[in-house]
């Protein structure tokens, strides 16, 4: 207790934790002092301690970054668990054990089919969402040589960098349909831009960002009646709203574990068997998954990802959200925040505020108690402007204004107000300085 130096970050930090308490390492990880990656060294020595630490540190944090990952659903926990303590095996095994992994994993696959109106049969499991994003785009390639490829100007970077380069190589043409200031995919551009030597349109249903959907139906049915196929990155959107393949009238669905309180490296792309039959895998070796995606079953992951499914999109989960969503947003309006996409239809947990004036990483450096994000978090440590925000029309200094904030489906009302308060009051802190300053 009164032995905690005041002084921690000397020449081997990894010396000096054992001299000082778990509760100053955490609080010099939050101050920032000290890179999170140094508390794994850390960790090693005084792992019980910092097991504990860790966990109360981060109950104090109002976690509002859903769209970078869910937290898990207690009963996905349980089901992992189980599925871990039984006796492990390979599921292309023959013998008992084999089966009865097997057997999870089908179930598992009869779940997702469920969760988006589509065949058992379609499901094919990856290790998440970008990696079925890279199946569809990658695995199509081949068979769709030449030809021109549609996506739109918002997509995850795991379609559109996926697409980029494949274009760069000339293995397709590739042209980006615009979005209006709104943020809604431009149903006059994609229509325009249609034509029969499109072999493959690929919007995304919720953007990561900003939450706003996309008209994927419509934009479903200008695809086929040009006679390309039509994939759709569907992965914010399921588990919260409502989703099927059948009565969108959508060819190939991308989706992960942890945006619908699933686990994290776990997924799926849902395709029909006659277009499996076109693709060429991107993952090969045993054969697994009719041959579209080798390698030993994640079992635990795909089982936890079927009983994700079968908890996803109940409808007052949805609507509890957007109370949550609308006492945060008017909370922030208080202190000038604007809603990014305000005026369209958009995921009932996703608000991107902007706070003019205010840079978000100020923002969000001086406000740890509230997990937030700029932009995607998959974009995070790259300091580049959103590109969904610059494709709305906002300017840089606007996009790197903008902070956002997703609600999960166990957000309570007191946590909204605790963020309110803390982000409030940064946000009147930096004007202050920021007047002082000029
Ligand atoms: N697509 C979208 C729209 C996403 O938001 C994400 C995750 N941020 C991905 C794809 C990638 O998913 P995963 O983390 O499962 O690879």
């Amino acid at each position: 207790m009164g032995s905690e130096p005041d002084e921690f970050l000397t020449t081997d930090e990894t010396a000096v934790v054992l001299k000082v308490s778990t509760k100053t390492v955490l609080r010099l990880v939050r101050s920032g002092q000290l890179p999170a990656c140094k508390v794994g060294r850390a960790y090693r020595i005084r792992r019980s301690d910092l097991v504990h630490g860790a966990e109360r540190t981060q109950s104090d944090v109002v976690y509002l970054d859903d769209n970078a990952s869910n937290p898990i659903d207690p009963a996905v926990r349980m089901a992992m668990v189980e599925s871990l303590t039984l006796p492990q095996a390979n599921a292309s095994s023959s013998h008992l054990n084999g089966q009865a992994a097997r057997a999870r994993i089908e179930q598992a696959r009869e779940q997702v089919a469920g969760l988006v109106d589509a065949h058992r049969a379609d499901v094919v499991f990856t290790a998440g969402a970008t990696e079925a994003n890279n199946l569809i785009l990658r695995g199509l390639a081949r068979y769709i040589r030449g030809q021109r490829v549609l996506i739109s100007a918002t997509e995850h970077t795991s379609v559109s960098r996926v697409a980029e380069a494949l274009a760069g190589s000339g293995e397709i043409i590739l042209d980006i349909v615009p979005v209006t200031s709104r943020g809604n995919l431009d149903l006059d551009a994609l229509d325009n831009m249609l034509s029969n030597d499109v072999a493959l349109v690929s919007v995304g249903a919720a953007n990561s960002e900003t939450g706003v959907l996309a008209p994927f139906s419509a934009a479903a049915e200008l695809a086929h009646a040009a006679g390309a196929v039509f994939h759709c990155d569907a992965t914010q959107l399921v588990g919260r709203l409502p989703f099927s393949m059948r009565v969108s009238g959508i060819d190939a669905v991308s989706l992960s574990g942890h945006k619908m309180c699933g686990p994290q490296g776990v997924g799926a792309l849902v395709i029909g068997k006659a277009l499996q039959r076109q693709l060429t895998p991107v993952i090969v070796g045993g054969g697994h998954e009719d041959g579209l995606r080798s390698g030993s079953y994640n079992v635990a992951g795909i089982v936890g990802l079927g009983v994700a499914a079968t908890l996803a999109a109940t409808p007052n989960v949805a609507e509890r959200m957007l109370t949550l969503r609308e006492r945060l947003t008017n909370g922030l309006a208080s202190s000038g925040g604007i809603v990014n996409g305000a005026e369209a239809e958009r995921l009932p947990n996703t608000a991107n505020v902007r706070f003019p004036g205010v840079p978000g990483d100020v923002v969000l450096a001086r406000t740890p108690v509230v997990a937030a994000s700029l932009g995607s978090a998959c974009h995070a440590g790259a300091i580049e402007p959103s590109a969904t925000l610059l494709a709305m029309g906002l300017d840089r200094t606007e996009a790197d204004e903008s902070i956002r904030f997703s609600i999960t489906r166990f957000t309570t009302n007191a946590e909204i107000d605790r963020a309110v308060a803390a982000i409030t009051a940064t946000v009147r802190d930096v004007r202050q300085l920021t007047e002082e300053v000029a």
